[in-house]
């Protein structure tokens, strides 16, 4: 990714490095992989087991699966999908530094 190019924060971890919207028209997820979280719109979202999607909407289905996921993430102490993707003083390992990922969670407005 070029420095200018325009770039989309993934709702699920605040991670600002998506080279497309998340979602498009009618919440089609755009198939991309959060390098961070390891989100992949339109497919781990409506693929949620833990999800009942008879009564919901596509957009609370989408919410909801934001939620797990991210709590997953934190669970697993914001472990990296794409670790190449990000700076040497931005992870230790495989795993986001701590307030890095603090950081982008606050930039989402979740607290921890
Ligand atoms: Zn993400």
């Amino acid at each position: 990714m070029k420095p200018n190019d325009p770039y989309y924060i993934c709702p699920v971890c605040g991670c600002n490095k998506l080279e497309d919207p998340p979602y498009y028209e009618h919440f089609a997820g755009s198939n991309e992989i959060c390098p961070c979280c390891g989100f992949e719109f339109g497919v781990d979202d409506f693929d949620c087991v833990e999800i009942d999607m008879k009564q919901l909407s596509d957009e609370e289905i989408i919410k909801q699966a934001h939620e797990i996921y991210r709590q997953n993430w934190i669970n697993h102490q914001f472990r990296l999908f794409d670790p190449s993707m990000f700076r040497e003083s931005e992870k230790t390992g495989k795993r986001l530094n701590v307030d890095v990922a603090l950081k982008q969670l606050q930039s989402i407005n979740c607290r921890t």
